[in-house]
């Protein structure tokens, strides 16, 4: 625990003409944990109504809100990874009188692309990696007069990561995901009121009581309520080999979701099985850290043989006590989230402890954690870590702190083998043994083509940040 990422999109049309901004709103709320900070939505021709805090206080502005109506929409939450957390970096933007967007991601080489934006018009509000990457899509989009071909020439100028909800003065709205696919996004149906939602994470279909219907393949852009007025499909990008990021599974996402195929709540199971076969090691109970490494310990568990028992729970009725800590901005912050996490005596006192969690980041929520088990008496404490050890920043949308502050780094950089590297890690925070999952058995856990899947803060491979090989998507 201990880093963040950037953000949540969503986007709807309704072919009957039915009120789509309840819909955009519960979605936001049900990908909350994506984005604490800010929250926002758009529809055609208003302003986009944006405030600072949590999706779900939107029941406070019911009144504003019942001004927001319409056929087609989109909505944001917000976790900074570029950019102040201020109102005004909360998204949806709009850019000119074209259109509104919502992004989900980083761009990588936003510096070199802001040149390009400035060079045309040097007045211009560049402040944020998003409102380069909207300024730009503006430029081509007054140049081009159509979407397809806008986005087919963005992608040829953008590195890094973009799913992207996209609102035009004309009421379509736009689906689009990167060529490498790094963040989740996905598209439902709500068929009573015949509403196509796009979301980050298929979790907030449900909210709405939408079906899933399928991803948004990398490099592709869905127009729903185009002159079809449904859904209509193009890929903007020839076909790369995919780079979804492996953190969506293990810690980020909700474990309802279905991403690329595989439901994230399966696949933490997974991984806490193929942990306690591949580095198994002795203990009396096998004890979760809240709350995204639970399944993985059920998992552990499970196939460890050992029993699962509740050894330290959120105090949910404080102040941040259901916050998540890894996307707090301050690290003041992150440490009163963990810290509200409080240990059972009965259940650890005496006994030899492995606590399962999702990733070590700075590793100073890791020594709360284990102050708190000795604290309530553990014998022993060893850790498993789902995550293999991080040891470089993530350019693709999830903010980890800089590479001093990476606690793997620190106590083993130069180190490639993961037990090596948890045996300093272990030392470092004073405990009997840490046990990191590594590349292979991540991939085999998640299910996905090892080669399919971003590992960069693990390894430092950097080489998917490209643009396309190839110049042409098809407008099929
Ligand atoms: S570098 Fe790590 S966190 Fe970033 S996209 Fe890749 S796997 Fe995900």
């Amino acid at each position: 625990m201990g880093a963040k990422e950037a953000c949540a999109v969503v986007g709807a049309y309704s072919t009957r003409g039915t009120d789509v901004v309840q819909k955009i709103l519960k979605a936001l709320e049900a990908l909350q944990h994506r984005g604490q900070e800010s929250w926002g939505v758009a529809v055609a021709g208003k302003p986009a109504f944006k405030r600072m805090g949590l999706a779900f206080n939107w029941v406070n502005f019911a009144r504003e809100l019942a001004q927001y109506k319409g056929p087609s929409g989109i909505g944001h939450v917000r976790y900074s990874t570029k950019g102040r957390s201020n109102l005004g970096n909360a998204q949806p933007i709009q850019f000119g009188n074209e259109f509104s967007m919502g992004h989900n991601g980083t761009i990588f080489n936003s510096e070199e692309l802001k040149k390009t934006v400035l060079s045309q018009r040097a007045s211009v509000d560049c402040s944020t990696d998003t409102k380069v990457v909207g300024q730009r899509l503006l430029q081509i989009l007054r140049e081009e007069n159509d979407w397809f071909w806008t986005l087919e020439r963005l992608a040829k100028e953008v590195k890094g990561a973009y799913s992207l909800a996209i609102l035009n003065k004309r009421g379509e709205v736009f689906a689009v995901r990167d060529p490498r696919g790094y963040r989740p996004l996905s598209i439902g149906f709500h068929k009573k009121s015949g509403t196509h939602i796009a979301a980050s994470e298929s979790c907030a279909f449900a909210a709405v009581d939408a079906e899933f219907v399928r991803d948004v393949e990398p490099g592709e852009m869905i127009r729903l309520g185009g002159p079809k007025r449904g859904f209509e499909s193009f890929r903007f990008a020839p076909k790369m080999e995919p780079a979804h990021c492996s953190f969506e599974y293990t810690y980020f996402a909700h474990p309802s979701s279905v991403i690329n195929g595989v439901n994230v709540y399966e696949a933490r199971k997974s991984v806490g099985r193929i942990l306690a076969r591949r580095k198994a090691m002795k203990g009396k109970v096998v004890i979760p850290v809240p709350d995204s490494a639970r399944p993985a310990a059920l998992g552990y568990s499970t196939e460890s043989g050992i029993p699962l028992d509740e050894g330290l729970m959120k105090d949910r009725y404080r102040r941040k006590g259901s916050m998540r800590s890894f996307i707090e901005p301050r690290q003041g912050g992150r440490e009163e989230v963990v810290k509200r996490i409080i240990p059972i005596k009965e259940t650890i006192k005496g006994k030899d402890v492995i606590v399962v969690d999702d990733s070590v980041v700075r590793g100073t929520s890791s020594d709360i954690i284990v102050e708190a088990l000795r604290a309530a008496g553990a014998k022993s404490i060893k850790m498993a870590i789902t995550f293999p050890p991080i040891m470089h920043p993530c350019y693709m949308g999830v903010d980890f702190p800089n590479r001093e502050e990476l606690l793997a780094y620190r106590v083993a950089r130069g180190e490639t083998d993961v037990d090596a590297i948890g045996a300093k890690v272990a030392r470092s925070l004073g405990v009997d043994e840490v046990r990191y999952n590594d590349i292979d058995g991540l991939a085999s856990a998640i299910g996905l083509p090892k080669e399919s899947l971003c590992y960069a803060c693990v390894n430092g491979d950097y080489s998917k940040l490209t643009l396309p090989e190839r110049a042409k998507g098809s407008k099929a």
